[in-house]
Formats: C-alpha cells, structure tokens, sequence
C-alpha cells in the first residue's frame, strides 16, 4: 500500500465520519422539533377536553339539553390523527415502534419489550 493510496483512504473516512456526525446532529434537531410539536399537541388536546368539561357543566347548571360536544370530540379526532403522526416520525427517527403489547415505544432489533415483556 503506498502512502498517496492510504493518505485517500483516510480522507475518505474521515470526510465518511463528518457526514455521518451532521446526519445524526440533523436528526437530533429533527426530534428535538418533534418533541416540541408533540408536547404543544397534547396541550391543544387537553385544552379542547377542558372546554368539553365546561361546556358539560355549563349545560349542567342552565338544564339546557342541548350540548354542543360534538364539534369538540370532531376536533379531538384530527388532534389526536395529527399527534399519531408526529410520533410516528419521531419514532422513525430514533429507530422505534410501539410495542403491539402495551403501546410504549421499543428501539428496533429488541426481541422483547423492556416494559411488558411482550416478544416483538
Ligand atoms: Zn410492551
């Protein structure tokens, strides 16, 4: 092997190992986000189940028969399909999948899941 051939080889590598560090830093960034965007959903979810429950007692406390719940549970369904798929990326990006046993995520490979035990 002559000096100029390994002098490449190293290079090669070298430039390899940068990708694959800005790779990975760019996939943080990119869980980071979705960390964010998921916890600011479940926030928009728990506040339109807050106002279910205030619109239930409102309707409580004026015996009006007429609630106006439905349009918060249609709301609910697209918060919740929007939060399905931002963890779905989020889990794509680290390598994951929800155990079919208790729904908690699982690095992929495991044979088991590390919470219930479940084979996966
Ligand atoms: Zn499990």
């Amino acid at each position: 092997m002559n000096m100029e051939f390994k002098m490449n080889e190293w290079k090669e590598k070298v430039v390899s190992a940068g990708k694959t560090a800005a790779n990975k830093s760019g996939e943080l960034v990119e869980i980071a986000k979705l960390s964010l965007q998921i916890s600011s959903k479940e926030d928009d979810i728990a506040k339109v189940y807050r106002e279910i429950g205030e619109s239930v007692y409102d309707a409580f406390k004026n015996a009006d028969v007429n609630v106006e719940v439905e349009p918060r549970c249609e709301k609910l369904d697209i918060l919740f399909a929007e939060l399905e798929e931002l963890k779905n990326r989020r889990a794509q990006l680290r390598d994951e999948h929800a155990c079919p046993g208790c729904g908690k995520m699982v690095k992929e490979g495991h044979a088991f899941c590390h919470h219930c035990g479940k084979a996966q």
